[in-house]
């Protein structure tokens, strides 16, 4: 795999960590957890590694302005926000409630908690949408940038493409140089990139596991397809010659049908047992979502007993401490 161009912020490798009291709690196979909550800046998370070499990018290309979109309790512009301030770009932020709290838009604005508190501290400018509104007032914002003398640098939703995905396959390596290679690793999928770029990572370095994506909030199809499409697209960027088909990548929808942020009884149980069997926070968007799927298969049996399971762990803690879900 090429090398990409990097500024150096995030705090790596992460920590691989057992899980014995959740193995046992659970009566299932042996689990890990690959510790990407704690990438360092700014509460961490994976945007952190996508945005070492997004933000690489926006530098070469003579940026002085970042701007992403996202929801109000979005973790990648938190962390883009923080990724800015560390290395000097004036960051906007597009934001929206999703759709299952659109009634209150108003009382959001007013009352920040969560991410949106720390997208303020980090001097994010914040611009409020709604979300089918979303890509167009992205485009008029960076438009009204220009023409005010700034350059601004676009970063996809999610930090998504083949600069952002790449950090991935090269996160896979990292995991492969801390000697663990387990039979499947499960992490929280939404906009691809950590997924496409883990099987591609897994594909160019002959890894065995098997990457199985959790889908916060899409269905299968559409996501198989998406993270296959960045992957080929990230695979071209770094000279790997090699074609993944949407057939090939794997993902479980199931637990993605109450809809994006909202928290049910699976997340709910989820946060609890991880908490309480290893003192490991989860957040309640993405990684409740797919730490209740990996319990979920646990409990069916779709582990072999003699396999080992690693959960990647995205971030999102700060999400916790969002006023909509203290309750
Ligand atoms: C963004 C995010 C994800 C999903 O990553 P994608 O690369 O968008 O698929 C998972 N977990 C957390 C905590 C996130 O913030």
């Amino acid at each position: 795999m090429n090398e990409l161009p990097r500024l150096d912020f995030a705090h790596l490798p992460t920590p691989v960590e057992m899980l014995p009291n959740l193995s046992a709690a659970l009566g299932g196979p042996e689990l890990f957890v690959k510790r990407d909550d704690q990438t360092g800046l700014g509460l961490g998370g994976n945007k952190t590694r996508k945005l070492e070499y997004l933000l690489a990018d926006a530098r070469l290309a003579g940026a002085d302005t970042v701007i992403t979109a996202g929801a109000d309790q979005s973790n990648h512009c938190r962390q883009t926000a923080a990724a800015a301030a560390r290395t000097g770009f004036h960051c906007v932020l597009v934001l929206y409630p999703p759709a299952a709290f659109a009634g209150q838009a108003e009382h959001i604005r007013t009352h920040p908690s969560g991410n949106l508190l720390l997208d303020h501290l980090f001097g994010a400018e914040v611009i409020w949408t709604e979300p089918e509104e979303r890509d167009r007032v992205l485009a008029q914002t960076f438009e009204h940038l220009q023409s005010a003398g700034q350059k601004p640098y676009l970063i996809p939703y999610g930090g998504s493409n083949k600069i952002g995905a790449a950090a991935y396959a090269y996160a896979l390596r990292e995991l492969r140089q801390q000697q663990v290679s387990p039979d499947w690793v499960v992490v929280a999928s939404s906009s691809g990139g950590t997924q496409a770029g883990l099987v591609l990572g897994a594909r160019s370095l002959g890894f065995q596991g098997k990457i199985l994506g959790i889908s916060v909030d899409e269905s299968a199809g559409v996501l198989q397809e998406r993270v296959a499409w960045l992957a080929n697209e990230t695979a071209a960027h770094l000279g790997e010659e090699l074609v993944l088909q949407p057939g090939e990548i794997l993902v479980r929808d199931k637990y993605s049908r109450s809809g994006y942020g909202v928290v049910t009884p699976a997340e709910r149980e989820a946060l609890a047992l991880f908490a309480r069997t290893e003192g490991l926070l989860l957040d309640p968007v993405y990684t409740a979502r797919a730490a209740a799927g990996l319990v979920d298969l646990i409990r069916q049996d779709f582990f072999e007993p003699s396999q080992t399971v690693l959960f990647w762990h995205t971030g999102g803690t700060p999400a916790l401490f969002a006023e909509r879900y203290q309750e």
